[in-house]
């Protein structure tokens, strides 16, 4: 049943077991990984879809690896990094369309005194017409 054996005590142990538990000597590195592309995935993901990463991140968070433990730390900057760049722009763009609704109620005041005028002009010609016709 045990095919290998400690190097260090040589205490007969199981080839899956990270740790021997007689002296607690490290057998093999627990082997996380994630392969490059579904990295750059997950970081695209975190990124362009905004809350969804954390999902990841909070599962790699928990796990006890360095590696894993960056990746968590990575998907979570993304996320924080692409939520502000969101807000910001939508800051941006509630601004331009703020400024845009002012501009085209000052449109329309200056309308309001261009149809004031016409109506001064209508008013005036018909004044001139009466007194002309009158004469
Ligand atoms: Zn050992």
């Amino acid at each position: 049943m045990y095919e290998m054996t400690c190097p260090k005590c040589s205490t007969q142990i199981l080839p899956e077991w990270f740790f021997c538990p007689h002296c607690g000597n490290i057998l093999q590195e627990k082997t996380f990984s994630v392969s490059i592309m579904s990295q750059l995935g997950m970081y695209a993901a975190s990124f362009l879809l905004a809350p969804i990463g954390l999902h990841w991140a909070f599962r790699y968070l928990k796990i006890k690896d360095a590696k894993a433990k960056r990746l968590g730390i990575i998907i979570i900057i993304l996320t924080i990094l692409s939520i502000s760049l969101t807000v910001g722009t939508f800051m941006k763009i509630a601004n331009a369309y703020s400024n845009t609704l002012n501009n085209l109620n000052k449109l329309n005041s200056i309308n309001d005194v261009g149809k004031m005028f016409s109506y001064f002009r209508v008013g005036f010609t018909v004044r001139a017409k009466r007194e002309l016709f009158r004469a």
